[in-house]
């Protein structure tokens, strides 16, 4: 009977020719019993819960409004402490009391199984304690870049998602942007021969008074919040990791809104193959680009790390991409990891790179020395 059941389905797969087209999250394995394809598939179709911890300004500008085109995930619940937002989250997204929560409660998450995934997008020194906190209520984290201050954090951040046996992802959404892809694509693939320059900024003109210019909230200048995006892409599109790095501080020219954080600078990674990684990041300058200069022409994106609009050119002319919500794809392609029991593309592990080229760069611009880099 099964057997049966089992061979004229997939024959009538075949006949459409749509194997592994029409229904993409069921592997050949699943296909083997039909009971365990039913049960795999019911769960496969369940939306993930998350519950967005802090409704700041990412939160309720992208993250949330992500969250209403998503196939694999729904905001479920709120952390939140500030009461005065609750009701309007609370009835566009049907929120039931039990499923809102204050920093006090937000350990309580625990008993409730509506929220599967955690997303934190709080101040960056927060990062790593309601992350490990996420972990300890036995829910998947996803963290918002940088993944924290410290690398000693992140080990910590790691370790606690180890313990808990959930996965830990990292809110990188350009490694789900065509235009960015574009930009692995060629380089990774050498289309235009090898790259002998590579470079990328970002920088706008960062508004006073906010926690961003603190060094206890945020680490550190636009390097830990821009310039992390310039070190990301550079590595992606060569395909390969910095082993060395030099760093400069740029001129404050506004010592009040730069009393504690840098205002800008640069730095040059030292690639394996001897290549030079040309990064730079500024709070009062506007910079959005990366140009990779190789054998045979240059390919770069001119508006490189927005949430949209982006553009970009190769020796064959403009780049030309749809549009797309980079928040939902990221968001549905975490979640869909998760189903799979799989890590995500972004995860914890490349968080802490990153972590790690932030702070040798600091070291660099603070010493004025080469700072190498372990691969650890
Ligand atoms: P924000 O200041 O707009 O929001 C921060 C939230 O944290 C607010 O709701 C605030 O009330 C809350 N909060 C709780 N305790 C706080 C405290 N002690 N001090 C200050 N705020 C406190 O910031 P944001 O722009 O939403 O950034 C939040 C995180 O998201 C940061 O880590 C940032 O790097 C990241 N982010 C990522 C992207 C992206 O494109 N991936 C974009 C923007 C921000």
């Amino acid at each position: 009977m099964h057997h049966q059941h089992h061979s004229s389905r997939r024959k009538f797969i075949s006949n459409l020719g749509l194997a592994g087209l029409s229904l993409p999250f069921l592997s050949a394995e699943d296909l083997t019993d039909p009971l365990v394809s039913t049960q795999k598939n019911m769960n496969q179709h369940r939306k993930l819960g998350i519950a967005l911890v802090g409704l700041g300004g990412y939160a309720t500008g992208q993250l949330e409004p992500a969250l209403l085109k998503t196939e694999h995930c729904y905001l479920a619940g709120i952390v939140t402490g500030t009461p005065s937002k609750i009701p309007v989250w609370k009835e566009k997204y049907k929120l039931s009391e039990k499923n809102i929560y204050s920093y006090d409660t937000y350990d309580q998450i625990k008993n409730n199984p509506d929220i599967d995934i955690i997303y934190v997008v709080l101040p960056n020194n927060m990062h790593a304690e309601y992350t490990i906190r996420g972990f300890e209520a036995g829910k998947h984290v996803i963290c918002e870049k940088p993944m924290a201050i410290t690398v000693l954090d992140c080990d910590r951040m790691i370790a606690a998602s180890k313990k808990a046996n959930k996965f830990l992802s990292v809110g990188y959404r350009l490694h789900f942007e065509p235009y960015n892809l574009e930009m692995v694509k060629l380089g990774t693939s050498k289309k235009y021969g090898e790259i002998k320059k590579i470079s990328g900024g970002f920088g706008f003109k960062a508004t006073p008074n906010q926690w961003r210019l603190q060094q206890k909230y945020a680490g550190g200048g636009p390097l830990m919040d821009l310039g992390i995006y310039a070190i990301q892409v550079m590595c992606y599109t060569t395909g390969m990791l910095p082993i060395a790095v030099t760093a400069q501080e740029g001129k404050k020219t506004d010592l009040q809104r730069f009393s504690e954080v840098e205002q800008s600078l640069s730095w040059q990674f030292e690639f394996p193959t001897g290549l030079i990684g040309s990064g730079s990041a500024s709070y009062d300058d506007n910079m959005n680009f990366l140009k990779a200069e190789a054998v045979q022409g240059v390919f770069e994106l001119t508006t490189a790390y927005n949430y949209n609009g982006l553009s970009g050119y190769t020796p064959a002319g403009p780049m030309s991409f749809p549009q797309v919500n980079q928040q939902a794809r990221q968001l549905d392609a975490i979640a869909l990891s998760i189903k799979n029991n799989k890590p995500s593309i972004v995860p914890g592990e490349m968080g802490r790179r990153d972590v790690k080229y932030l702070q040798a760069i600091y070291e660099a611009m603070r010493t004025g020395k080469r700072i190498t880099i372990k691969a650890d």
